[in-house]
């Protein structure tokens, strides 16, 4: 019987390396664990590829998807709209794997209160200068997109409290580790490991 999957909700200020932490973790394609593709009225940056990175959408069509309830959360953030599409992460949640939402705090928001089990994440860069470093390096954005980004960084990070964990991405091997841990844990909780060896368990408590 396979337990239900976990939703982990991975919040950052722009630049701090959540998307880097997210693909790393799925680099050998995990069955177990899955990144929800979200949909954005923003451009694709050059080498994003529709339906992997995001669905790129009009803001017609993210306001029809609106008035249809095909979201489970959206917020506009930097000027976009971004939207967590609903059927997807039932459906995969409900087949045992987890799924991580690459959102920001707005979205956190609205995710933790339709679904309190939902485990927050919010990842830090180790420095103001080094976020600039970050986002400057990425070189995917104009300077006025960083600029923007860069401004709203402090209002971002000020959610931090609302998560469960905290994950200082200084480096990189280590906050990866750190996440791999939280979600490791989240597996073997009491709720968790009763469902998974439900069976082990009645046989070792037998008398
Ligand atoms: P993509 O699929 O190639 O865009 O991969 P990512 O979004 O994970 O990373 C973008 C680029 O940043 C890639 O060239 C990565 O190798 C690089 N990168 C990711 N993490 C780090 C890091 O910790 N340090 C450095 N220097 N580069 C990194
Ligand atoms: P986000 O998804 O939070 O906007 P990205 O994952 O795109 O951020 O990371 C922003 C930039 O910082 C990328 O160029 C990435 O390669 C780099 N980066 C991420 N983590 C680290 C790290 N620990 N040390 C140095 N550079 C990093
Ligand atoms: P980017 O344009 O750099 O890909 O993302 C900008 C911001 O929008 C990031 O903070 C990211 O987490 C957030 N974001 C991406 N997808 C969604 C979504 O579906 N919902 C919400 N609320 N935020 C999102």
């Amino acid at each position: 019987m396979s337990t239900r999957g976990n939703l982990f909700i991975v919040s950052a200020p722009s630049g701090a390396g959540k998307s880097s932490l997210i693909s790393a973790l799925l680099k050998d394609k995990p069955l177990d664990k899955q990144v929800s593709v979200s949909h954005t009225t923003r451009q694709p940056r050059p080498g994003e590829v529709d339906g992997q990175h995001y669905h790129f959408v009009t803001v017609e069509q993210f306001k029809a998807l609106i008035a249809e309830n095909a979201f489970f959360e959206w917020a506009e953030v930097f000027g976009n709209y971004y939207g967590t599409s609903r059927t997807v992460i039932e459906q995969t949640l409900a087949n045992g794997i987890d799924v991580f939402l690459d959102i920001d705090w707005q979205g956190g928001e609205q995710v933790k209160k339709l679904m309190p089990e939902a485990i927050g994440v919010f990842i830090l860069p180790p420095s103001k200068d080094e976020l600039a470093r970050r986002l400057t390096g990425r070189g995917q954005d104009s300077q006025e997109v960083i600029d923007n980004r860069m401004a709203q960084a402090v209002s971002e990070m000020s959610h931090y409290k609302q998560y469960d964990f905290v994950i200082v991405n200084d480096d990189f091997d280590t906050a990866l580790t750190d996440l791999q841990a939280i979600i490791r844990s989240q597996r073997l909780t009491m709720a968790s490991q009763t469902h998974t060896h439900n069976d082990m368990l009645d046989d070792l408590l037998a008398n």
